[in-house]
């Protein structure tokens, strides 16, 4: 049985047995999470994350490096960085519009009480500034993606120009990359074990509570990431990266089963990285360049859910948003999802910064926190979808170019 397959039975199992024990035996449950559930997530979680910080670093470096002159680096860097700008902006005007249409937060909800503590979102300012780390190694031990980007590319960037005379941190940088795939490899077979843990985890513990309640919010996020998935990534894939859709989402189902099972981007790197160079056959250099950076900026199912988010909390409160109003929240919501970090959560608390931006009431949060967990799982499986997808076009543009990089997969 495929590998797949074993964690789509995982995740089933585990999201069947945490409902069940939820509603007729909540004490089991809370037993079994502790000794069972809990740990097997936990473990699986860690083992991924284990690999991520040394992931990011080495494979940036060498994507960096093998892409070699400043040019084709350029052009593979804005044709990346266009590529991330505008599906975010494509998914929040989505957003937006399936919001206004649907009117999720005419419903009637009851504002009173609602609190939420914001002060932790950063400034737009100071996610910019910040990106330069001032001590590297720092970086590496806090796991500050950005950060690591930053100092890789440069590093990448050297090896590039040195070329003979570094050569032996080439070599030891490929060598460290085979290893650490080898080891994505070896985890992996955990992966199905652990994607049961993790759901049965939370199912359990949350049951569906709030899903009624807030059932046209949710409706309305998950109509956008379907939207945006499949009429978005799936067009581009098909007119600009010339694949098979279909093909497309079947070669890279199993790192998104991955992203729903872990809610973060970041931890399911190695894994997506392996399915878009083995299934995908997008070349190592592009992979190693594209999606590193994108499960750390492109966040397309964060800015739909922003964006859906915060139009809701405006018909909650009773506020019309203005269309300057409305362009703010294109703009921060953009903005928002490149800052948001790839681990779970991140995405409602960034939503403060969208929301200060355009004087709607931070603690509207406190109604969707409920459900978050949940759409958590749906949009980092969006997220990851995208910097797939545009690895993949990336690929196919750059095939023409004779300059090497597509044959170094
Ligand atoms: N959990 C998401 C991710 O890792 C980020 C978010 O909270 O929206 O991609």
């Amino acid at each position: 049985m495929s590998l797949t397959k074993k964690i789509f039975i995982g995740l089933g199992l585990g999201a069947i047995i945490g409902l069940l024990l939820h509603f007729l035996a909540p004490d089991l449950f809370t037993t079994l999470n502790t000794y069972v559930f809990g740990p097997l997530g936990t473990i699986f979680l860690n083992l991924i994350k284990m690999l991520v910080v040394p992931i990011v670093f080495l494979s940036i470096t060498l994507g960096t490096a093998s892409l070699g002159d400043p040019k084709k680096l350029g052009r593979i860097g804005t044709k990346t960085i266009g590529f991330f700008l505008a599906t975010t902006t494509f998914a929040i005007i989505i957003a937006l519009a399936l919001a206004y249409i649907f009117k999720p937060g005419d419903a009637g909800f009851d504002t009173a009480g609602a609190s939420f503590e914001a002060n932790e979102a950063p400034s737009v300012v100071e996610t910019f500034t910040s990106i330069i780390p001032t001590n590297p190694i720092q970086s590496l031990v806090e796991g500050n993606m950005l950060q690591i980007i930053f100092f890789s590319i440069f590093v990448g960037f050297a090896l590039a120009m040195l070329g003979k005379k570094a050569e032996g941190v080439m070599r030891i940088t490929e060598q460290g990359n085979e290893i650490m795939m080898f080891l994505v490899n070896l985890i992996m077979k955990f992966a199905p074990y652990g994607a049961f843990g993790l759901l049965a985890s939370a199912i359990g513990r949350m049951g569906l509570d709030g899903a009624k309640a807030m059932a046209g919010y949710m409706l309305v996020v998950i109509a956008g990431l379907l939207i945006h998935v499949l009429v978005v990534y799936g067009s581009m894939v098909k007119v600009l990266g010339k694949m098979n859709p279909i093909e497309f989402f079947k070669g890279f189902f199993p790192a998104m089963t991955v992203a729903f099972s872990t809610s973060s981007s970041s931890a399911t790197l190695p894994v997506s990285m392996k399915a878009a160079q083995e299934n995908l056959k997008v070349p190592k250099p592009i992979s190693s360049f594209v999606q590193p950076l994108g499960a750390t900026i492109n966040m397309d199912g964060t800015a739909i859910m922003q964006g859906v988010a915060t139009v809701f909390i405006a018909q909650v409160y009773n506020t019309d948003l203005s269309f300057s109003q409305i362009l703010m929240v294109v703009l921060t919501a953009v903005l928002a999802s490149i800052g948001t970090a790839g681990v779970p959560g991140v995405g409602l608390i960034m939503l403060a910064m969208v929301l200060t931006q355009v004087n709607l009431p931070v603690e509207g949060i406190a109604l969707i926190i409920g459900i978050d967990r949940l759409l958590d799982m749906l949009r980092t499986a969006v997220n990851i979808t995208g910097d797939a997808a545009c690895a993949v076009i990336v690929a196919e543009s750059e095939k023409d170019k004779g300059t090497g990089v597509n044959e170094a997969s």
